[in-house]
Order: structure tokens, then sequence, then C-alpha cells
């Protein structure tokens, strides 16, 4: 396994990036409303990027061929934007979008509540916005991988959930997707150094009911086994010396 440290100058590169994806994810927040297609949701990223100078990360990545995943309810991630793919109040959607600038990606996820939504969406989605903080906070010079794993883990299931293993987080840079992959489970103190330099995209998954994920027959759709309800938050860091510095963090 081979770890990309980078330069400040690179990081810079990477918060460029990081703000495009900020920006989008913030313009759709405000879009997202029952009646609106996914498709449409999706010509939302697309025009900002191309206004920006700048890619999205998973356009014809492996084959995606959208500009941003959107996965509704059960679906978990990697959902396709589709014209007939309607969001209704009481929803909840998870938006996961990468951007490219000068050679460099970020990518961040965050999963919102489509108009008024029940008390099992309104709670799954503010412990999975914690379950990141939680992995964030311990992103830190000195700290090993497990540390961020346990704290999302540990998190997750003491609230009840299913913490998703079949999915995980990963290494960021010139490349989407680097090592070390970041898993949202795993014993603390264990694994990879964490060291000023390295840039990691984390990104729990929380499942209402089971943990175990399986693909619809689109070959990308990831659904909850149980089709219980399913949220993602990730953000795009950079460990320093100090606290941690979140490069999808809005400007
Ligand atoms: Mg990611």
């Amino acid at each position: 396994m081979a770890i990309i440290l980078k330069s400040a100058r690179e990081i810079a590169a990477m918060r460029k990036a990081g703000i495009i994806v900020a920006t989008v994810l913030a313009e759709i927040e405000i879009a997202v409303r029952p009646g609106i297609t996914t498709k449409a949701i999706d010509e939302i990223a697309e025009r900002i990027v191309s206004g920006h100078d700048a890619r999205a990360s998973f356009k014809g990545l492996y084959g995606f061929p959208a500009s941003i995943c959107i996965s509704i309810n059960e679906e978990v991630v990697h959902g396709i934007p589709s014209p007939e793919r309607v969001l209704r109040e009481g929803d909840i959607v998870s938006l996961d979008f990468g951007a490219i600038v000068d050679e460099f990606n970020a990518d961040a996820a965050v999963s919102l509540p489509v108009g008024a939504v029940g008390e099992p969406a309104r709670r799954i989605l503010q412990c999975g916005r914690t379950a990141l903080q939680r992995g964030i906070a311990q992103a830190r010079d000195g700290n090993r991988l497990g540390d961020i794993s346990w704290a999302i883990q540990s998190y997750g299931e003491a609230k009840g959930y299913g913490i998703v293993r079949q999915y995980v987080g990963h290494g960021i840079g010139r490349k989407l997707h680097e090592d070390p992959q970041v898993p949202n489970f795993g014993p603390p103190a264990r694994s990879v150094a964490l060291r000023p330099g390295m840039t990691l995209a984390i990104e729990p998954m929380l499942n209402g009911g089971t943990e175990r994920t399986t693909v619809l027959a689109d070959n990308w759709t990831v659904v909850t086994e149980d089709r219980a309800l399913s949220v993602h938050f990730e953000h795009t860091i950079a460990i320093t010396e100090g606290d941690p510095v979140i490069l999808t963090a809005p400007e």
C-alpha cells in the first residue's frame, strides 16, 4: 500500500476542488423539494462544475453515466439520476459528488430530508452527520486509521444502526480513490499511522436495520438488504500537525 502525502500546494488545489463540491451540494440542498427529478439535480451539478473550469469526478469513472450519485431512502450509494425518478415528501435523499480542479479531486456526500420527514428519518440523518464528525475528530497526527473507524462504528452501533461494511472511505488526491481504504468499522489504535499531508475521504454509511447491502439489476444502485433507510455523509479532509482541515467545507 502506497499512501501519497500531499504538499501544501497540492492540498490548496484540493481545497479549490472542495469549494466547488461544497457549492454544488449547497445549491442542490436549496433545490431539493418534492417533485424534483434526480435528473434535474444532476443538471444543477453539471451546470456549476462547467461554470468553474472543473469536472465531475464520477462522470465516466468505472463507466458511471452521470455527474452525481443520488440515492433515495433504502438506497445506500451509487444511485443513477433519471428523468423518471421524482423526490417525494418524506423521502431522504443522499447526494454524493466529487470535482476535479487542476488535476486534484475532492469528494463529499450529504443526506437530506425531502419536505417533512418522519422521526426515524430525522434521527438517522442526525446520527449520520454526527458519526462523520466523530470520525473526522480522530483524523490527527499520531492517531491511527483505526481510531477513525472505531469512532464511527462505536457511535453508530450505540445508536442502533447497521454500519455498512462493503463500501468504505479512501485516500484521495490526483486519483479519486487512493490508498488507504478508510473503513467505517474496526478496532481503535490499529492500522496505518496518520501523518500530516494525508488526505482522506471519510464517509460513514448508516443503515436503519442490517449493515448488509445488495446491488440492484442496474449494476450500480446499492440498497440495504432489508430495504431499511440508509444515510451517507462524507468530507474530504487533510491531516495536519494540528486540527484536521475539512477541504469540502463551504468557503
Ligand atoms: Mg468517496
